[in-house]
């Protein structure tokens, strides 16, 4: 079974996008070529920046490459916008190739174009049922609003994962994901939590009282902290995973910690 692993909150600027692109090619780096697909559904195309390059994402549409915008509007399949990028190996890190199914800005558009069109949520999962088989796991990540975007992803997966920085109220915000998730669940019942992941830890008062709020909520669903570090900007700026970027730092190794957790949580 492919593992379907939403990178959710409706929150914006709360590290849902370096997980997405860590996740999935840390994924990619620690079991092999070819068994991750990291789907970009954010109109704001960061993490296709980061895999395809800026131009991409944000530059003029390309003919004859497709992006997710044209899949959701069922203008053509999803195996007609996947493009494998090859991901340089270090002394401790393998070479390893993934695929992206990219956004562009156009993006954008779709949650209008989308208003009453029939089965306008369904979308995403329709158009994997061609491709999903070929995966081992499938990283969605998901735009800032619990819009139709993200119930394309949500309906789509299997899992979910929510990343939370450090804030005074950051339950707030997952009981209501939380709350849209079991209504999900009513219709997708394979959906479920795989983690809560604590995002920009550093050592401050408010990040030990978030994480403390957190365990109270969600127990052992909490994922081992990723720490605030200047590298992950950088290594986004370079057009590369943090594996890549920094195969010695700390925050790397947070990173591989997190994803053999995510892992051995099938
Ligand atoms: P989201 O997708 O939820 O909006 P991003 O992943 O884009 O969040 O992160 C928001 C900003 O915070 C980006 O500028 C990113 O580079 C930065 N950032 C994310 N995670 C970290 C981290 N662990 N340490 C330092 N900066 C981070
Ligand atoms: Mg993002």
């Amino acid at each position: 079974m492919t593992r379907i692993i939403a990178i959710a909150n409706q929150k914006g600027g709360v590290g849902k996008t370096t997980c997405a692109i860590n996740i999935a090619f840390g994924w990619a780096r620690l079991r092999g070529a070819g068994k991750v697909l990291l789907i970009d559904a954010d109109p704001q195309a960061n993490a296709t920046s980061v895999a395809l390059g800026i131009p991409f994402a944000n530059g003029p549409r390309r003919a004859g490459v497709g992006v997710l915008y044209e899949v959701l509007l069922e203008r053509i399949k999803a195996s007609a916008a996947l493009q494998t990028v090859q991901v340089e190996g270090n002394e401790r890190y393998p070479a390893t190739s993934l695929d992206i199914l990219p956004a562009h800005l156009q993006l954008a558009e779709a949650e209008a174009q989308l208003m009453g069109e029939f089965h306008r949520e369904y979308r995403l999962k329709t158009a994997l049922a061609e491709i999903q088989d070929r995966y081992e796991a499938i990283i969605i990540d998901c735009p800032p609003s619990l819009g139709v975007l993200t119930m394309n992803a949500l309906l789509a997966a299997t899992e979910v994962i929510i990343p939370v920085e450090p804030g005074i109220f950051p339950l707030v915000g997952i009981q209501y994901l939380n709350s849209t998730i079991s209504k999900i669940q009513k219709v997708n019942q394979a959906l479920h939590i795989t983690g809560v992941l604590p995002t920009m830890v550093d050592r401050t008062i408010l990040a030990r009282d978030t994480r403390e709020q957190l365990v109270k909520s969600f127990g052992a669903a909490i994922l081992p902290d990723i720490p605030r570090r200047v590298v992950v900007g950088e290594a986004h700026a370079a057009g590369q995973d943090i594996f890549g970027y920094d195969p010695d730092g700390e925050i790397t190794q947070a990173f591989a910690a997190v994803v053999r957790e995510v892992m051995a949580r099938d």
